[in-house]
């Protein structure tokens, strides 16, 4: 099994070997870190420390994100298809690490080793979706009012992209975000989460000698700036970052949110989700099982389009029930390291603590724990977070309901009529993923329709959890309402000029106007 000794070389982390602090790094356009409360380096699978690592302070903000801008004035020279030769490159570099940095998420994020890998293939599939895209940066032409007279829009690129990122993907949602940004000519910086600082300098390490090696490619193109909460606060608030994309709870969202409006810049948000799925009476109950095993469970329920709310008809409740605590009972919870571990380690004891208080919140609100919920201490590396994943009945969608506790519990609701069970859906706060369980073509066509699920995400017999990168994703209401990865979630990250080109030899004014 891996240790952060035995990776640490192959992923250029050799200084972690001694347990020591992290030393100044000269990584093109990584800031240099001076005294400040140091981060430690801390793995969920065992909860020990792998020594520290100094953060960013103002000073090497500042720093990154002047060398940002400078670079982002050369790019955005570089014509798109050479910057999507770039991202090219990348993905061949990702493609040969995928094992070593998938070991690293498993070690930092405690996420077990299929789902690791699958994070790092996220990344490998954004750098060929943005390379195809590096010669689809299109805009409209339009139909003129005036003679002689075209009409167009061009995508520019926008400036340094600031991305924060949250700990549950300590490398796909950088990536969803800076590849695109790179194509679309832009620079970054990333504010990674405080719990997975490897994982970001990895990333960035295996990087950097490709942009390195890139003729066209300015230094400090990738940034990064480790830190917590004030490093965020920091991007957020400067007005050379001209698109802040933030990923992490609502709690966050709000405080960058107002912060990027403040100074009237873009922001792009990716927020919390309390993800609901419908399941019929004509549901195939095999195949709405499977999904809804992994979306509660997998992850250890640390995904932000985990399921969380169960609304299922009153016909098949019980049998689904029984068949979900069977299956329950089968999971495999332990050291992610280990091929056959299906749930691997809460991220910390805080997420315990924040775990145990819903569960007895949700039996104050008359709800019953059907299986699991307790802390498991047995056959798992003891000073870990590790949880049996929760199965809830809640007599109603009780205050507790409508929060998104990060953690696995899955609340069983009930229900008579596809409208009320929908309404119950739409209700909570959060508008992320969603899904419905049948094989009624008319229930399917009313969840996804204008008056359906009210989420950026609507599933048909498929789970809540395990999106695409070629959609857009992302969700209402207290979600954010940002779109990254796919379609044409690309235009975030520019900024649209319209021209008006006179090619006659008089100036008509618009609308027939006389001056
Ligand atoms: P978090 O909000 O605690 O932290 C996320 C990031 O924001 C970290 O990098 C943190 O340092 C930074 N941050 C926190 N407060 C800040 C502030 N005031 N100003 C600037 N930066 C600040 O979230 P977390 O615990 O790391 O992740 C879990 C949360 O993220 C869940 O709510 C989950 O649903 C959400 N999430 C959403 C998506 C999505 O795409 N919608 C994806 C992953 C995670």
């Amino acid at each position: 099994m891996h240790t952060l000794a035995t990776l640490a070389p192959a992923l250029g982390l050799t200084a972690l070997q001694r347990g020591e602090q992290w030393p100044a790094a000269s990584i093109a356009g990584q800031a240099h870190y001076p005294a400040h409360i140091p981060l430690p380096l801390v793995s969920p699978i065992d909860c020990a420390g792998h020594g520290e690592l100094l953060p960013a302070g103002p000073a090497e903000t500042e720093l990154a994100l002047a060398t940002a801008q400078q670079a982002f004035t050369q790019w955005r020279l570089v014509p798109a298809p050479q910057r999507g030769e770039l991202v090219r490159r990348i993905g061949d570099r990702v493609r040969t690490h995928k094992h070593e940095l998938a070991a690293l998420i498993t070690l930092e994020a405690g996420k077990i080793i299929s789902e690791a890998e699958g994070e790092v293939q996220e990344w490998i599939d954004i750098c060929d979706f943005a390379v195809g895209l590096s010669r689809q940066l299109c805009g409209l032409t339009m139909a003129s009012e005036r003679a002689q007279h075209r009409l167009q829009e061009q995508w520019h690129p926008l400036g340094v992209v600031g991305v924060i990122s949250a700990f549950n993907f300590p490398v796909a949602v950088w990536a969803w975000n800076a590849m695109l940004a790179l194509v679309c000519g832009n620079s970054v910086v990333w504010k990674p989460s405080e719990k997975t600082p490897l994982c970001a300098l990895a990333a960035t390490r295996l990087v950097q000698d490709v942009v390195a090696g890139f003729d066209a490619a300015p230094a400090g193109l990738l940034g990064l700036l480790q830190g917590g909460t004030e490093a965020g606060r920091q991007l957020a608030a400067d007005r050379r970052v001209a698109l802040l994309s933030a990923t992490g709870s609502v709690r966050m969202g709000r405080a960058v949110a107002q912060t990027v409006a403040a100074r009237l810049g873009r922001s792009l948000l990716e927020l919390g989700g309390n993800n609901a799925a419908i399941v019929t009476p004509s549901a195939d109950l095999d195949l709405a099982l499977r999904g809804i095993v992994f979306g509660a469970a997998g992850t250890c329920g640390q995904r932000c389009t985990t399921l969380r709310r169960l609304i299922v008809h009153e016909s098949v409740a019980d049998a689904l029930l029984a068949r979900l605590q069977a299956a329950y009972a089968s999971l495999r919870i332990g050291d992610p390291r280990l091929p056959d571990t299906l749930i691997g380690p809460l991220i910390d004891h805080a997420a315990l603590q924040q775990m145990q208080l819903a569960l007895t919140a949700a039996e104050a609100q008359g709800g019953t724990v059907r299986q699991g919920g307790g802390g498991i201490t047995q056959g798992v590396p003891n000073t870990g977070a590790y949880v049996a994943p929760a199965l809830v009945s809640m007599p109603a969608q009780t205050a507790i309901v409508h929060e998104e506790t990060f953690a696995p519990i899955l609340y069983i609701l009930r229900y008579r009529d596809l409208d009320e069970a929908i309404a119950m859906q739409n209700a909570v706060s959060q508008g992320l993923s969603s899904a419905i369980f049948s094989n009624d073509v008319r229930e399917v066509e009313q969840f996804i329709g204008p008056a359906g699920s009210d989420c950026g995400l609507a599933n048909v017999n498929a789970g809540t959890s395990g999106a695409e990168i070629g959609g857009a994703f992302g969700g209402e209401k207290d979600t954010g309402g940002g779109r990254e990865s796919g379609s044409d979630a690309w235009r975030a990250y520019m900024r649209r000029a319209t021209n008006t080109i006179n090619y006659g030899s008089t100036l008509p004014l618009a609308q027939g106007v006389k001056f």
